[in-house]
């Protein structure tokens, strides 16, 4: 059989790969391959946390290829070149790839396809990871979608998502000649360690991406709704990293939805698909506005007055010591585990963009380098959307109150003190602003900040003034 170069990039997973299906389907032998690159991806390579999970990835992909006869080929170096000298040395006639749709990758896949059909190759990509492509819908006026309800309202009538396909347990062998760099060449461990927290938490990969689907269909999808929004419950899927490096297909996530649906979860499933329809909304923006992964989406901002960093308040921020319990709480689990609550997202992304009134820009930086899930099209939609620069934003003059919102979405301050632990003594009513209580406070968490780096009141006043300069 002739062979195939099957490109592995955010898609690694076997079971619903449309490359991978094609390759086989065209009678191809598949050569899998996953090219390293990191400097392709322009000023967003791949962060510390994001490395740290291709690792076990990578290597869960080559196990599993392997179990069916077949095996991974893993390269570094420019991917141009690195495709041709194994189109070279394989002999193969054809490429096959899943899309990715950010700014740096989307030219140069292009040229690389461009490039290869010159010479006679056959060169197919395909929609691996969204339901709904950047490009398949449009306003009545022709235009990208700037708001997500009607985004959403035709996404549901226009998705047309494959039936899930599950890979044959055996795939032919890749020729031993072809050889192959061991993972390890990569370095993408973190060589002091700091991530043995992480895996207590995660199972990177195909397996441990379903094991993660079924946890969740099984339990927090019924209360869904509501669960989604306590930090202190296990209420969401913990997806998304899953779905950032492709472990799992989207469509594959809804159909098994669909076959758990019933009267007693229909809204909850339904509330479920609607965040993934927020997925699909980022990378719609990311397609349409690749600026905005730097640039605040609405004009208006342009000339904000935002604050001077002081590097100190910004590392008390990156590391949960900002004296205000749940943000600490939020970047501290952040720091040991590589992820975050949604609802505690929203809440450091405030402080950080309303409260210290610093630029969304360095809160998205440090979100990039840590969050395990950190996703171009979707941190930058989040940071946008709490700054209030973005699309269907949240309006700037919506500053969160940390305090409230921890009463609300963790009541009993359990998600505060598990994460916060010299606070696990103070007393509930107290541990969401404990410096109301300075004595109390000194002598049960001697070790917290006494205040917050910034006073709730004034910061919030001075993020409304700065906002009141921009004019309406
Ligand atoms: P679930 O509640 O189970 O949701 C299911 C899936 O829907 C998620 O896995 C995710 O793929 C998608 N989803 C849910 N909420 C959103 C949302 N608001 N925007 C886009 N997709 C969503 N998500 C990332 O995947 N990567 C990021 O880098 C990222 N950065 C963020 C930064 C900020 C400031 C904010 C406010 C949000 C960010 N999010 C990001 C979105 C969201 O917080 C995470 O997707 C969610 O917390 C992941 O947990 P889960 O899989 O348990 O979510």
């Amino acid at each position: 059989m002739p062979n195939a170069i099957v490109w592995f990039r955010h898609d690694l997973r076997l079971d619903d790969h449309p490359a991978l299906r094609a390759a086989l389907d065209e009678g191809f032998t598949p050569v899998p391959v996953y090219i390293h690159a990191p400097e392709e991806e322009g000023e967003w390579a791949p962060g510390a946390a994001s490395q740290a999970w291709l690792h076990p990835s990578l290597a869960a992909l080559d196990d599993d290829l392997r179990r069916r006869g077949s095996r991974l080929l893993v390269r570094q170096g420019r991917s141009a070149e690195t495709l041709q000298a194994l189109i070279d040395a394989s002999g193969a006639t054809a490429v096959f790839w899943n899309r990715k749709y950010e700014p740096a990758t989307q030219p140069r896949d292009a040229a690389i396809k461009q490039a290869l059909r010159d010479q006679g190759l056959r060169v197919e990509s395909f929609n691996g990871s969204l339901l709904i492509e950047p490009w398949d819908i449009a306003t009545q006026q022709g235009q990208p979608y700037k708001v997500f309800t009607p985004f959403w309202r035709t996404a549901l009538t226009k998705w047309r998502v494959p039936s899930p396909w599950d890979a044959p347990s055996r795939l032919p062998a890749v020729d031993a000649s072809l050889g192959g760099e061991a993972l390890e060449t990569l370095s993408l461990q973190p060589r002091l360690g700091w991530d043995a927290g992480f895996w207590n938490a995660w199972t990177p990969g195909e397996a441990g991406a379903r094991e993660a689907l079924e946890i969740f269909v099984d339990g927090a999808l019924n209360g869904y709704r509501i669960g989604r929004d306590r930090p202190d419950r296990a209420g969401t899927s913990r997806l998304s990293p899953h779905l950032h490096f492709g472990e799992v297909a989207p469509w594959r996530i809804t159909a098994e939805l669909e076959r758990v649906r019933t009267a007693a979860n229909s809204a909850d499933m339904d509330g479920y698909i609607r965040e993934l329809g927020w997925r699909e909304f980022a990378y719609h923006l990311l397609h349409h506005f690749p600026q905005t992964t730097t640039q605040n989406l609405n004009p208006r901002f342009e000339h904000f007055d935002w604050a001077k960093v002081d590097p100190v308040d910004l590392a008390a921020w990156q590391r949960g010591r900002t004296g205000v319990p749940i943000i600490d709480a939020g970047l501290r689990e952040l720091w040991a585990t590589g992820y975050v609550h949604n609802r505690v997202r929203m809440i450091v992304a405030s402080y950080l963009t309303k409260h210290l009134r610093y630029h969304w820009s360095h809160g998205a930086r440090w979100f990039w380098d840590t969050l395990v899930d950190a996703d171009l099209a979707n941190n930058t939609l989040g940071w946008q959307w709490v700054a209030g620069t973005g699309a269907d934003a949240a309006p700037y003059f919506r500053v969160f109150n940390p305090v409230t919102q921890a009463e609300k979405f963790d009541p009993k301050g359990i998600y505060i003190a598990r994460w916060v632990p010299e606070l696990a003594n103070v007393p509930v009513p107290l541990r969401f602003a404990p410096w109301q209580k300075p004595d109390v406070l000194a002598k049960l968490a001697p070790d917290y900040p006494r205040h917050p780096i910034v006073d709730l009141a004034t910061g919030r006043d001075g993020a409304l003034a700065a906002y009141r300069k921009t004019g309406d």
